[in-house]
């Protein structure tokens, strides 16, 4: 009997200790909800008229304080048009490219002369690409110079104008079956700037054999995919096409090599798998380099986009070029909160307004070429 009675004291003292529990629970959690919501408003108070990214509030989430290596997360403002652009947009012939005018493009003949390369070259000076394709392209031409003394590669396509593009669609003969494949104005991968095709100097050819396979199995290691691949010819709707490179970034680049994945079926799997509420894709590269990806939806009804962003760890925003933004938190690189700026974000309108008249050239001269490409 009294045993009975100490256990039932002690049902009650435990029903007692779970309220209490609770209680505090919902205290902490209200109280967190609170501040955080105030953390949210706070991001959309007084913004201005360009989304500054470097302005990022503070930490929305103080429960994550209480693990030392929990990743906090804040807000930055991304204009929200900003979702076409970005090294991950993904352009195909349902996704069509919108130039925001002011891309980041450089001559790669004059990078190469001012950085005395001269093991590889491009057609003439009229051939831009974005500036980081440009320094990764130019070190793993490097890297395969210095393993193999070939010097025979030659740039032969690189950004193409919208106005170019259609020149090329309509002097392309549709019913040539030995006819390129030329892609519709405006569905280009050439007219972001981000992709650019090989061939060599010999017979401007490039299959990506011989001496060349080590750059089709190594683009990764530089940020490049080889975009058309046979087995992939039914998603890309592109024919196999070894000597067409695209820029992603390093982490992407990496992820989709070995996991065998194009472009379009990694953009899904971001958008549909690995939303910001939901888990994000974590993985390490084999240099043991982690990294941290995730969705955000953009909101389309306002001019900005509250995007969460890590705080306290390098990261970058992309637009997917579809309905949002890909976030990649490069983990182990830690910054000062606050300080943290995305290393490839897309640019705001008022920047780099003079790289107009290299697009115009762009159109003229290369007309004259005889080409013998692709998409
Ligand atoms: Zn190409």
């Amino acid at each position: 009997m009294p045993k009975k009675k100490l256990s039932h004291a002690k049902s009650i003292q435990r029903t007692k200790t779970i309220v209490d529990l609770f209680v505090s629970l919902l205290i902490v959690g209200t109280l967190g909800y609170l501040i955080k919501d105030s953390y949210d408003r706070s991001g959309t108070v007084g913004q201005t008229q360009y989304a500054d990214l470097s302005q990022v509030d503070e930490p929305t989430d103080p429960a994550a304080s209480l693990d030392p290596d929990a990743i906090m997360f804040s807000t930055a403002q991304v204009s929200t048009k900003d979702k076409f652009h970005g090294d991950l947009i993904l352009v195909n012939n349902n996704h069509e490219y919108f130039s925001s005018g002011d891309e980041d493009l450089v001559s790669i003949m004059e990078m190469n002369d001012a950085n005395g390369v001269d093991y590889f070259t491009a057609v003439d000076y009229t051939y831009t690409i974005m500036r980081p394709a440009y320094d990764a392209m130019a070190q793993m031409i490097k890297d395969f110079y210095n393993k193999y003394s070939n010097d025979t590669l030659i740039i032969y396509g690189s950004y193409r104008t919208k106005d170019f593009q259609t020149e090329l669609y309509e002097n392309n003969d549709p019913d040539d079956e030995d006819a390129p494949l030329v892609a519709k104005p405006g569905f280009s991968e050439h007219e972001t700037g981000y992709a650019f095709d090989f061939s060599e100097t010999e017979n401007y050819d490039y299959d990506g054999t011989g001496d060349f396979e080590w750059l089709n199995t190594n683009c990764y290691k530089y940020g490049f995919v080889v975009r058309y691949t046979k087995d992939k010819e039914s998603i890309t709707e592109i024919r196999n096409e070894p000597w067409h490179f695209r820029y992603v970034g390093k982490p992407h680049a990496y992820y989709m090599t070995k996991n065998n994945l194009c472009l379009e079926e990694y953009t899904d799997l971001i958008r549909n798998e690995h939303p910001y509420d939901g888990t994000h894709l974590e993985f390490s590269d084999e240099d043991g380099k982690n990294y941290e990806v995730y969705f955000y939806p953009s909101n389309d009804a306002e001019e900005f986009t509250s995007v969460p962003v890590p705080s306290g760890r390098k990261y970058d925003i992309s637009g997917n070029n579809i309905d949002g933004f890909v976030v990649t938190v490069y983990t182990d690189e830690k910054v000062d909160p606050g300080s943290e700026h995305p290393t490839e974000a897309p640019k705001t309108e008022d920047e780099n307004s003079d790289s107009e008249s290299d697009t115009d050239n762009n159109d003229d001269e290369q007309s004259g070429e005889d080409y013998s490409e692709d998409e």
